[in-house]
């Protein structure tokens, strides 16, 4: 089938690699100029594992190309993915729709015979009904079906999720539809993947409930951290002993420094916007989004207090930025609520990220950059680490402590154990454990 991708970002270009690998026809689109010509020198502009070969051996196959003109890339195409951003809208944390609306425009102006548009980006309830109708404004002849089909891919494992999900949701009515998606993803059907045809609504819906649901999942065990400390229970024991109920799942029961990331923070936001305009609020999630907010807020309280409460004009070294590891995303990172707060009362910042460190540049000014976690340690007062990298959890603690000013370890990842960490001189401070 002859697929293009509108928007080649996270979801766009991980999509449209994998459905070329499947064995599709793939324009990747974007108006980014910049990205495009990267990616025809085979320059990735993001970084998740095993992209890079992917495209490489789909584009040298013929079925994967790039380019920045949609009109070309429309006008052939069987189905045509709306894969924009959605970010929240500044003011009211709705979901700013003008990158899908544009798009659709775009996409309507430039199709010719049936198409099918499915909307990749995450997009409120009803969305779909506005792409149709802005569609068959623009060409009231146009022959083509909207259909839904969220995207539940994770960053740092992409890839796999993409191609191994454990589920794909197509919303749809319409039966013409339904037959290009199930060709599209048969790949994944043979593979006995469970797809779930719906309308197209609750297909939207389904997208924010899940992440929603995640992000309450993450808040209530970051709670349950909180409670752990004050009376003396180790929440990873906790998260064990829950974990290990069918019904609960051991999954996203980590608790840390609070949720971040491109997805659970505006996708919370925009839920909780349709939910009170449709008179039927989210308070759970309310709660969770209120949690979520205060939580990082306090992370760089816990730093200070680590620090004998007072971190002005000591040195804190910072391992890792990113929202999590295995990607360059620094959207909604708790870093970028608790690094510029140590700064304000007075803390020097050295910091190091395996992958996000020119994305963070734009972000976080003031602080140094420095290569690789020993450079971080080196006459640091404090180190923190604030993302999981596998690169950080088994640091020599010798070295470490050799190399700053006094061996003090705040791990919001409870990547270590406590008492190793004692054992070696530390003073430690971890989430949720004594
Ligand atoms: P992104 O910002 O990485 O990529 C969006 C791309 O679209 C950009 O490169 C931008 O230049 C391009 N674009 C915007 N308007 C365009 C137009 N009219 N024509 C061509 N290109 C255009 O965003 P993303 O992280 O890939 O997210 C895309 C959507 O997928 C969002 O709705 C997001 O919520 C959803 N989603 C993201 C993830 C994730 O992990 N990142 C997972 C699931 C769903």
């Amino acid at each position: 089938m002859r697929v293009t991708m509108v928007g080649t970002g996270y979801v766009g270009l991980v999509s449209g690699a994998c459905f070329a690998d499947f064995g599709h026809q793939v324009i990747c689109v974007d108006k980014d100029v910049g990205k495009i010509d990267r990616l025809h020198q085979g320059i990735m502009p993001i970084f998740e594992p095993g992209l890079e070969d992917l495209v490489e051996s789909n584009v040298k196959a013929g079925r994967l190309s790039f380019t920045t003109d949609l009109s070309e890339a429309v006008k052939d195409a069987d189905t045509v993915f709306i894969a924009v951003g959605t970010p929240s809208r500044r003011g009211d944390g709705h979901a700013d729709l003008s990158y899908v609306e544009q798009a659709a425009r775009e996409i309507a102006e430039h199709m010719r015979g049936y198409t099918v548009v499915v909307n990749k980006s995450t997009v409120p309830v009803g969305t779909g009904d506005l792409v149709q109708s802005i569609m068959a404004e623009v060409n009231p002849t146009g022959d083509f079906s909207v259909v839904s089909n969220p995207e539940f891919l994770r960053e740092g494992a992409a890839i796999g999720d993409f191609k191994r999900p454990d589920r794909v949701v197509v919303g749809t009515e319409d039966e013409r539809a339904r037959q290009v998606m199930r060709e599209l993803y048969r790949p994944l059907f043979l593979n006995e993947t469970p797809i779930l045809f719906t309308d197209r609504r609750t297909s939207e819906l389904i997208k924010y409930a899940a992440n929603a649901f995640l992000a309450v999942k993450i808040a209530y065990i970051n709670e349950m951290a909180d409670l752990c400390e004050q009376v003396g229970a180790n929440v990873q024991e906790v998260a064990r002993g829950i974990g290990l109920d069918n019904r609960i799942g051991k999954k996203f029961l980590n608790a840390g420094p609070g949720y971040g990331g491109s997805c659970f923070p505006k996708d919370t936001l925009a839920l909780m916007r349709t939910a009170q305009e449709a008179h039927a609020p989210v308070t759970i999630v309310e709660a969770t989004v209120a949690s979520n907010t205060n939580r990082k807020k306090r992370m760089a309280s816990k730093i200070i207090e680590a620090c004998g409460g007072d971190v002005s004009g000591k040195t804190i070294g910072i391992l890792g930025l990113t929202f999590k590891p295995n990607t360059d995303d620094m959207r909604d990172s708790p870093s970028l609520d608790i690094v510029p707060a140590l700064l304000a009362a007075g803390a020097r910042i050295q910091a190091y990220d395996p992958e996000g460190m020119e994305e963070a540049k734009k972000e976080l000014t003031g602080i140094e950059m420095v290569e690789g976690p020993y450079s971080v340690a080196e006459n640091a007062d404090a180190l923190v680490i604030l993302t999981e990298w596998d690169q950080f959890r088994a640091l020599d603690f010798e070295r470490l402590s050799r190399q700053m000013k006094q061996p003090v370890m705040v791990d919001l990842r409870n990547i270590y154990n406590p008492d190793d960490l004692r054992q070696n001189g530390f003073t430690y401070v971890s989430i949720g454990r004594k």
